[in-house]
């Protein structure tokens, strides 16, 4: 079997999906803006954002097709094992840093140059740029010198499956226990560097108190977050377990939305935690990686991967490269059905908005959370359904209105 063809098709593959995505993006500015958020933007400001965005996509399209032909070029001439095979054949060890030093290198000056154009001049022509020429520079030394460690500990952890491929397993094992544990300390993490006053007194707090013990939840306390230093974003949580559970909101809700609104957003977090969203999206997570760990041992158990690309053996700095390359062709496929299933799992947050009388506020809170964001109101189906987590603005707001519709019909029925 010819695996080099195989990993140039795979490469060929996921460069001309993620150009195709950005072609399909770039025309749906085009799409006439839904009647249900006709009122997000007034025309003028969406006229400017959609130029905005489109010479965002222009450029994508570009710099996708640029790298992507790098990428066959270096590998259809072999140039990672010419580079490797100046150093001495038998040392793994700087075998796999020559390959990981050139491969990070190529991958950081491409992106340096791709993101200069898309900061300091896309952005700055909008009006849209914050960095400075020297936190971009700054920004892009940083990520060089951390992408580097983290490729070269990775490669390095792979070695290790020299004692045996079935380790692989064990590796998968680490990272799932690791990923649960972030999610637990996450909230305590978030505590370092801000401030959490409790909420004051007050109609708010009565009636989140009131829409929690209505679901025999109890908390702690309900704590606002000085997130307004740090971003824009909008965001309430439920933090902690058990009795020592506690709300976190953060300020810049209680400054932009009112009362009602903040009450619906906050049905909406309390909706993900009734129908136990976070504890399901772990199984997304095994699922993920059970696949990297397949391709990290097919990647590792085939030796023609090597000898067909000039190395003499395995090289773990390479094994790293094909399996970015198969993640890049499978990856599509497993962020669809994770986010098709989190869109489903939004509808039904938002729902439960509506069964706690909040469906108004729910659509003016989308409205508001809409044009902060500077949302795509007419984004196209494909993109929906192959890369939304969340579903577009306008089928959140049509599926509130219709679940408005149908609890008051069943109100009346009774
Ligand atoms: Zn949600």
């Amino acid at each position: 079997m010819d695996f080099k063809i195989l990993v140039l098709i795979f490469v060929a593959l996921s460069t001309a999906y993620n150009i195709a995505l950005n072609i399909i993006r770039y025309r749906s500015a085009n799409n006439p803006t839904p009647q249900s958020v006709s009122d997000v933007y007034d025309a003028e400001t969406y006229q400017k954002w959609k130029e905005y965005s489109a010479e965002h996509c222009r450029f994508d399209i570009i710099s996708g097709a640029v790298s992507g032909v790098i990428s066959l070029i270096l590998l259809a001439t072999n140039v990672y094992s010419a580079f490797a095979n100046l150093f001495p054949s038998d040392n793994i060890h700087l075998q796999l840093l020559a390959v990981i030093i050139l491969e990070v290198t190529i991958n950081t000056v491409l992106g340096s140059i791709f993101s200069y154009v898309k900061v300091m001049i896309i952005e700055e022509k909008y009006g849209f740029n914050r960095s400075s020429k020297k936190t971009f520079v700054f920004d892009q030394i940083r990520s060089l010198i951390v992408s580097l460690m983290l490729c070269v500990a990775l490669a390095e952890a792979m070695t290790l499956l020299e004692i045996s491929k079935w380790l692989v397993i064990a590796f998968g094992a680490i990272v799932f226990c690791g990923m649960l544990l972030i999610s637990f300390i996450y909230p305590s993490l978030s505590r370092i560097g801000n401030k959490f006053p409790p909420l004051e007194d007050g109609e708010l707090k009565e009636r989140l108190l009131e829409m929690l013990s209505r679901h025999g939840y109890s908390v702690k306390a309900i704590e606002v977050m000085d997130a307004s230093r740090r971003t824009t974003k909008l965001n309430a949580y439920i933090a902690g377990f058990g009795k020592t559970k506690s709300i976190v909101l953060y300020d810049n809700m209680l400054e932009k939305m009112s009362t009602d609104e903040i009450c619906a957003i906050f049905a909406h977090e309390m909706g993900h935690g009734l129908h136990k969203d976070v504890l399901k999206g772990q199984f997304f997570n095994i699922g993920y990686i059970t696949l990297i760990s397949a391709l990290v041992y097919i990647a590792v158990a085939v030796p023609e991967f090597y000898t067909q690309f000039g190395f003499e053996s395995v090289n773990y700095g390479f094994a790293y490269l094909l399996v970015s390359a198969g993640l890049g062709v499978l990856q599509p496929l497993t962020s669809m059905a994770m986010n098709a299933h989190s869109r489903a799992a939004e509808y039904a947050a938002d729902r439960q908005a509506v069964i706690e009388g909040y469906g108004k506020p729910m659509i003016t809170a989308f409205k508001k959370l809409a044009k902060d964001n500077f949302a795509n109101l007419s984004p196209s189906k494909i993109n929906v359904v192959l890369e939304y987590s969340h579903p577009p603005i306008h089928s959140r707001v049509e599926a509130v209105e219709k679940a408005m519709a149908e609890l008051a019909q069943s109100r009346e029925n009774r």
